[in-house]
């Protein structure tokens, strides 16, 4: 496995709409394994192929809403496409192509996706709250689209102290 360099906001890779994934081989899943170490040693919560500079339907997600005790997951999507989305959810969102910066972001709190893994092989999958946005998050970037796109406003340092210390007193 290899770090892959992560392209930075302003790359016009990142704008770029991505192609299907169609040969499930070992080099797509050299790919998926270079992401996964690149994801893990950025400690960021999704990744999505076109930040690495490559313009496929493939992205990673960091499920973290797992039994206490229990290792968070990485789930390997490719060719991914929500095929179902309820409730509302706003909050800071961020990403590893924009670091440092939270904007304000709108995004369903329950989402169903549809994706194939590193097999071929088709699955449905439901994500919730963090999760749900990660997917919302990192399928937008296989169409070119970053957050910054639809954040209502990019927070201060003072507005993201304030909205975490509230979260921690619930
Ligand atoms: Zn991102």
């Amino acid at each position: 496995m290899a770090l892959r360099n992560i392209l930075q906001e302003g790359d016009e890779t990142l704008s770029k709409r991505c192609r299907p994934v169609t040969d499930f081989n070992s080099r797509l899943h050299q790919l998926l394994d270079d992401m996964k170490e690149t994801l893990a040693a950025a400690e960021g919560v999704g990744l999505a192929a076109p930040q690495v500079g490559i313009l496929r339907r493939a992205v990673l997600v960091l499920e973290t809403n797992v039994p206490e005790g229990q290792p968070e997951e990485i789930i390997e999507l490719i060719n991914p496409e929500i095929i179902a989305a309820d409730g509302e959810q706003e909050g800071p969102e961020g990403c590893l192509s924009v670091p440092g910066v939270y904007g304000w972001v709108q995004r369903p709190d329950h989402v169903r996706v549809r994706a194939q893994d590193r097999f071929g092989e088709f699955f449905e999958i439901e994500g919730d709250g963090l999760t749900a946005r990660a997917f919302c998050h990192e399928v937008d970037h296989l169409d070119g689209h970053m957050f910054l796109e639809i954040s209502d406003h990019i927070m201060s340092d003072e507005e993201l102290e304030e909205y975490y210390a509230s979260e921690d007193g619930e």
